[in-house]
């Protein structure tokens, strides 16, 4: 059985500017139009009914959060929810470096940045555009605004950047960093995962030169990554194993979709209709209720889980990742 859960995903788009081959695929997923999207109000009252379910900490996704109008104005407010101790956001930084400061002054100091590349050509392959530039400043003006932890989070891809996995972890040697290495997993398109899988055991093994790992210890709200220091480095590496090392008895979130889903885990093949319930009335008793009910609901999955299997659209970018 899972542990304490208090740690909600809550997606607030499934718009996104940049088209991961992994994740948002050209023309790959049916956006939702826009009344099918909780507004902030909504949003808020939730955040509030879910910390009286237990829900401390919560991270702000999409889709690309900061592509959503006032997407900073709401994680300000989001900020003020009483019970909510914590509010971190995950973004690809196209357009970080523009509205770091923006977001500093929201008080938001927890950033965890998507990269898979450090290289601006596979980058533009990967993702169709050529924003490495923009990412790679957006994290330097981060870092120089304070923001931490900044989490540097890279899908390591089987013959597509696991040439790529010492340099990312040498980020660490220099920078304050934490480089989390995240398996990737089987979402739009299972041959594809197929060919480019790399189990975070031979993750590891490739970065064993490095030398020793230390583990460091997490909150109690941190995600699943196992987080790790190289000695005399000043960051740190996470490990993400979400396929091979499947992490249910330490999962601590919920997910809460863009059209109001809640979803208990990733891999669950049903979610809890909020927006509905919300909509018509329901009184913040009967949508706590519901998140109890989705908390109930998390349980072990098993055998190793596929997203791609499933009848609903599975991609991270519906989803919220
Ligand atoms: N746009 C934001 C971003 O890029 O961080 C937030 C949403 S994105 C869906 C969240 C994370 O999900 C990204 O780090 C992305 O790499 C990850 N992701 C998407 N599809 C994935 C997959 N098939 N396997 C592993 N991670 C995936």
């Amino acid at each position: 059985m899972p542990g304490q859960i208090n740690y909600l995903r809550m997606s607030i788009t499934d718009r996104c500017n940049l088209r991961c081959f992994y994740c948002t695929p050209w023309g790959g997923w049916e956006k939702l139009p826009c009344q099918e999207i909780l507004r902030y109000e909504e949003l808020l009252r939730l955040a509030g009914v879910a910390a009286k379910a237990g829900i401390k900490k919560i991270r702000v996704t999409g889709g690309e959060p900061l592509v959503r109008r006032d997407a900073l104005g709401f994680i300000r407010s989001l900020g003020q929810v009483p019970g909510i101790e914590e509010v971190c956001l995950t973004t690809n930084g196209v357009n970080l470096a523009e509205l770091a400061p923006e977001l500093y002054a929201t008080g938001l100091r927890h950033l965890n940045l998507s990269l898979d590349s450090l290289n601006r050509d596979r980058y533009r392959e990967f993702t169709g555009f050529d924003h490495f530039g923009d990412v790679m400043a957006g994290i330097e003006r981060a870092a120089v605004l304070g923001f931490g932890p900044i989490k540097i989070n890279c899908v390591v891809l089987k013959d597509l950047n696991d040439d790529e996995l010492v340099d990312f972890a040498l980020l660490t040697r220099e920078h304050p960093f934490q480089v989390r290495f995240i398996e990737f997993m089987p979402t739009v398109d299972e041959a594809r995962w197929r060919r480019h899988f790399l189990p975070m055991a031979e993750i590891r093994r490739r970065l064993a030169g490095l030398g020793p790992l230390e583990t460091v210890t997490t909150a109690a709200t941190a995600g699943p990554a196992r987080t790790f220091r190289i000695p005399g480095f000043r960051g740190e590496l996470g490990f993400i194993s979400s396929v091979s090392d499947h992490h249910c008895p330490t999962c601590n979130r919920l997910r809460l979709t863009a059209a109001g889903r809640l979803r208990p885990c990733l891999f669950a093949a049903s979610e809890l209709d909020l927006k509905g319930p919300l909509r018509r009335g329901a009184s913040d008793e009967a949508l706590a209720e519901l998140f109890r009910e989705a908390i109930r609901l998390k349980g072990c999955v098993s055998p190793a889980p596929s997203l791609a299997s499933q009848p609903s659209s599975p991609s991270m970018v519906s989803i919220g990742g």
